[in-house]
């Protein structure tokens, strides 16, 4: 175990098993310790009232600038629907080799698409995006194997297709990284 810790920063109500269960993920995976903050950040400002959504780079640039020095990477959970100008939705970002992140639950809810309800699956959604996002921070470039985690997905049934895992290839880039 390294000794940076990855800051987990929630913004919005999360059931704590959840937390827990990212939190593990995060620890197994990245071998860095986690530490969870409740966000203080207003988000309103990166509110697009024609878009009726937030602004992920805007919110983005803010975690940045508060990213306490101690912390090797900060990822933000939210529940707000994001975008970036080029993209209708995203399920996170993060900056390529950079320091921060975010994730929202918003658009891997199934009713969305008109399909059942099914908060368990919602939640390994989650995960594996989690996973991802925190892998770009790390280095980690999209993959093209249909498994691994570094997949990139603009749908919930790409996300579904994707282990929460990473191919040995990207596994090997990631130790590399961390
Ligand atoms: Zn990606
Ligand atoms: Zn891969």
């Amino acid at each position: 175990m390294k000794q940076k810790p990855i800051i987990l920063v929630t913004c919005g109500h999360f059931e704590q098993r959840v937390i827990k269960l990212i939190s593990e993920d995060i620890t197994n995976v990245f071998q860095h310790p986690v530490e969870n903050k409740e966000c203080s950040l207003d988000i309103n400002k990166h509110y697009n009232p024609g878009r009726r959504q937030y602004d992920a780079n805007g919110i983005l640039e803010y975690i940045t600038s508060l990213a306490p020095e101690q912390a090797i990477k900060v990822i933000g959970l939210y529940r707000v629907d994001l975008y970036i100008p080029v993209l209708t939705y995203i399920f996170g970002q993060a900056i390529l080799n950079g320091k921060t992140g975010l994730v929202s639950l918003y658009r891997l809810r199934n009713e969305l698409y008109g399909l059942e309800r099914n908060n368990d699956l919602q939640i390994e959604r989650f995960r594996k995006v989690i996973i991802h996002e925190l892998g770009h921070m790390f280095g980690l470039i999209h993959c093209h194997q249909t498994n691994c985690v570094m997949r990139s997905s603009s749908y919930v049934e790409d996300i579904d297709q994707k282990n929460r895992d990473f191919c040995n290839n990207c596994k090997i880039l990631l130790q590399e990284k961390l």
